[in-house]
């Protein structure tokens, strides 16, 4: 027994450093069996979406390689009910114990309290997805935090000082070859260890926007990956390259400011820990460098809220934080929510922000915060549908990010922009992107538009349009809807609301 190997359940950690989890494992000298299991419906009505479940399969072929190549041992792959496969691999192997990392989404955790009372051997959790524990961390009353200020400030104050794991030496393998053998051959309920490939991670009979999608991440971006390789030479790259002005330039869509990280935390394929104490090593002498970099490390703050947020109130991953907002009148137009998810509203910057989502399954944070506006605000459609969107066709879709963000978008969540402040996507175009770079990469058919009018082309003069050949049935001399009469309808909407709330 003492010698029995221990199962490594890989979830949302696809990493070897910084792996508490797998240290742990290592630690203990015996044998390690890494395993990774494909079972949507723990996922409590967030299967993962479907530009995610294509990162996925890179980023599974990638550890797989890994653990192969450098390690000696492998990855079994699995498809099924979780408890029922731990509870077989349990018994075929002999294994003493079930190690695996923390994961804090309400599905997640339900599975894990029923993981602790049902599995016959000691199913272990270790901390590593998060920079704080949202249990631990509480305000002076004892409560949640919900404001982002005092938490960002308690976390600094707060946080111990990071030292980030090395990666284990040596992951030990299976070596018992009868162990091996029935391993091999699990099949219980119809379970047995699979290839990746036959997981069902790539979409059938579908025009292929997944191999473009990958591609922008293999070379388009960085000249690599996925993985955890990738992540690293991303972060590397960032803090060369980007850090010292990451507070200006984060805000310029066309530009590579920020760390295009999001994926690569979302799965683990870096720890937080592992980034906040690369910026921290790396930090700029200079002030204002230095500045920026501390800038940069709220935003990672901000990654912790929003899971803190989940945490405490996890309702918020359907409904919004504030509950006159569940009164909401909002409007259902099938055809303004297609505009929408295409990119054929009109309005350039939301159009560029779409179509860059649809190619490469990322989009800017500023054009994030633009798009969503517009949806909630413009279109009156809920914030719910837009995550729904934003969770099928993100790489670094993220339960607790994506609800928060959107609510956050929305004016109805935790320290919200409030309502009736409207993005207007115009001057937010001439504001982060004077010359229309962005929107040139995007919608190539205003690309001869002069920066003057690429944001509102319906108000360029009609040789211009015919210059830079702009059909005369373009959405972009007719957009879909007109910003300020829908701002003022949003504006009623909202006080209509308030006033039921104050009047109940
Ligand atoms: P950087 O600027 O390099 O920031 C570093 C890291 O900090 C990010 O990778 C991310 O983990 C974290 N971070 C940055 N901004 C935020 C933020 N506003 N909230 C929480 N964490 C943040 N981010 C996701 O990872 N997954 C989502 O599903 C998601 N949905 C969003 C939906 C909407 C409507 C909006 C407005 C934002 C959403 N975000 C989401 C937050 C943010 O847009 C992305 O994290 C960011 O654009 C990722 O790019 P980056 O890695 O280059 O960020």
């Amino acid at each position: 027994m003492a010698d029995a190997p221990i199962i490594l359940w890989f979830r949302q950690d696809f990493r070897l450093s910084d792996h508490p989890a797998l240290t742990a494992a290592c630690q203990t000298a015996c044998a390690v069996i890494p395993v990774y299991i494909w079972d949507e419906e723990a996922e409590g009505g967030w299967p993962l979406g479907a530009a995610s479940k294509v990162w996925l399969k890179s980023l599974l072929e990638a550890l797989q390689k890994r653990l192969l190549k450098d390690k000696g041992n492998r990855l079994y792959v699995f498809s099924g009910d979780t408890q029922i496969i731990l509870e077989q691999l349990l018994k075929t192997t002999g294994a003493q114990a079930v190690y695996a990392q923390r994961r804090y989404e309400p599905a997640a955790r339900k599975q894990d309290e029923a993981l602790q009372k049902s599995l016959q051997k000691p199913f272990k959790l270790f901390e590593g997805g998060l920079l704080h524990q949202p249990e631990a961390y509480l305000n002076k009353q004892g409560g949640p935090y919900q404001v982002y200020t005092p938490f960002s400030k308690m976390l600094f104050d707060r946080l111990p000082q990071i030292s980030p794991l090395p990666e284990p030496a040596t992951i030990p393998a299976l070596k018992n070859l009868d162990v091996l053998k029935s391993l091999e051959a699990m099949n219980a309920k119809g379970m047995s260890v699979i290839d990746i490939d036959s997981l069902p991670l790539l979409p059938a009979n579908e025009p292929d926007w997944h191999s473009p999608m990958m591609n922008y991440w293999d070379y388009g971006r960085a000249g690599h990956s996925v993985g955890e390789g990738a992540a690293q030479e991303r972060l590397q790259k960032f803090i060369k390259q980007a850090i010292g002005d990451y507070e200006t330039a984060r805000n310029i869509p066309s530009i590579e400011g920020t760390s295009a990280l999001s994926p690569y935390l979302h799965f683990g394929e870096i720890s937080p820990a592992q980034v906040w104490q690369a910026i921290h090593e790396a930090m700029p002498r200079e002030k204002v460098a230095a500045a920026s970099a501390h800038v940069f490390l709220k935003e990672l703050l901000w990654r912790e809220f929003t899971h803190h947020m989940l945490y405490h109130f996890p309702k918020t991953q359907k409904e919004s934080l504030r509950a006159e907002f569940r009164q909401f009148p909002w409007q259902s137009n099938p055809g303004n929510f297609k505009a929408w998810q295409q990119g054929q509203t009109g309005y350039p910057l939301v159009d560029a922000g779409m179509r860059q989502l649809w190619a490469t399954g990322w989009m800017h944070n500023r054009v994030r915060m633009v798009v969503g506006s517009f949806l909630v605000k413009n279109l009156l459609i809920s914030w719910q549908e837009g995550a729904a969107w934003f969770w099928d066709t993100l790489v670094d879709a993220d339960l607790a990010q994506n609800s928060f963000n959107w609510q956050w978008v929305g004016g109805c969540g935790a320290d919200a922009a409030p309502y009736f402040r409207v993005f207007n996507p115009v001057l937010q175009g001439e504001k982060f992107d004077p010359d229309g770079a962005y929107i040139r990469r995007w919608v190539p058919e205003l690309a001869a538009l002069p920066a003057k009018w690429i944001h509102r082309p319906w108000d360029a003069p009609q040789e211009v349009l015919e210059k830079a050949k702009l059909p005369s049935h373009s959405v972009y001399r007719n957009p879909i809807v007109d910003h300020i009469s829908t701002r003022d309808k949003a504006l009623a909407a909202y006080k209509s609301i308030r006033k039921t709330a104050a009047s109940g």
